[in-house]
């Protein structure tokens, strides 16, 4: 294995895509801190990593000893101060503004001045993140797509202060992760959910109004259009309150009525109908 571009690399929140990210950076030699404030969430991103590391071996991906060495390689913790002299960081906490303004704030006052500030946000606007900084030159998108591991992808999304510096590195580091960067710039949902969102919207309008049953709308999209996964399928992957979420950001980010969230959408998040994750969504998964 060649040397890691970052030897020390801090992953912000153990969830779905933050043990996934933790796992692809250890497996490509950086010393990894997992932080998460739940430490039910770290065991669970751990006993994660290790099974998919399992699964890897199991496929001839890699071998016993370098899975072992990836896991020696994750410090779990939850206790932020304990970082400091990571070179970058990747933050994957919930997607909230609110929440994500707080984590920069602190990261910016701990970390040494030349370390990269991530983030693996879906939506929000990364200058906005930036701004609660005194190094907006050195934050920027890091998208990665669910699930990590597996998924080739990283959206580099540069805000309105990111330096050429920056977006090169993360570029570069990205690749060496294994992973294809696209870059994009700063507007609401950037390429990925701006293009996905209103899809899986308009597949929800469809099942809404009755131009086909959930099987037949999917089953349009796979077969007719080579999607792997129909729309709704793939909204009860994501999660229906995280594509909701989404579509709000669009909505007001963009201020046109195409990115209006579905009335069945929001019915089914307000019955907490969440998708996979709660066992029922489109599709029933209990
Ligand atoms: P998740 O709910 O699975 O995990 C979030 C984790 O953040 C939880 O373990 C929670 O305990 C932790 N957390 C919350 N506040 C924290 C704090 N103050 N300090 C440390 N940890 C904290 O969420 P997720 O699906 O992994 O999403 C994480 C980010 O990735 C979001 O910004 C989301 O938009 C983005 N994203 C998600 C997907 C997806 O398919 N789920 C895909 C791409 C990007």
């Amino acid at each position: 294995m060649t040397a890691p571009m970052f030897q020390k690399v801090a992953v912000i929140g153990a969830g779905t895509m933050g043990n996934g990210i933790v796992q692809v950076f250890a497996s490509n030699g950086s010393k990894v801190s997992m932080v998460d404030l739940d430490q039910a969430a770290l065991d669970r991103g751990l006993s994660s990593i290790e099974k998919n590391l399992g699964r890897v071996v199991k496929k001839g991906g890699m071998s016993e000893q370098d899975a072992q060495d990836a896991l020696g390689r994750i410090t779990a913790t939850t206790d932020m101060q304990a970082l400091g002299d990571e070179g970058l960081v990747v933050e994957a906490v919930s997607e909230r503004a609110d929440l994500k303004a707080k984590i920069f704030r602190a990261l910016d006052e701990q970390l040494a001045s030349e370390a990269i500030l991530a983030t693996n946000t879906s939506s929000i606007s990364i200058t906005e993140i930036a701004a609660n900084t005194k190094r907006p030159d050195k934050v920027i998108g890091m998208h990665f797509m669910n699930p990590v591991p597996v998924m080739k992808l990283v959206e580099v999304i540069r805000g309105q202060e990111t330096s050429d510096e920056t977006t090169a590195a993360v570029v570069a580091c990205s690749e060496a992760i294994g992973k294809v960067p696209v870059e994009a710039n700063d507007y609401p949902g950037f390429v990925s959910n701006r293009v996905l969102m209103p899809m899986i919207n308009e597949a929800v309008f469809c099942l809404m109004e009755g131009v086909a049953t959930k099987e037949g709308i999917d089953t349009v999209m796979k077969l007719g259009m080579a999607h792997p996964m129909g729309p709704l399928t793939l909204a009860d992957l994501i999660g229906l309150d995280v594509c909701l979420d989404i579509l709000e950001v669009l909505h007001k980010g963009l201020g046109d009525d195409k990115y209006r969230p579905c009335p069945l959408l929001r019915r089914m998040v307000a019955a907490g109908r969440l998708g996979r994750k709660t066992g029922k969504g489109f599709y029933d998964y209990e």
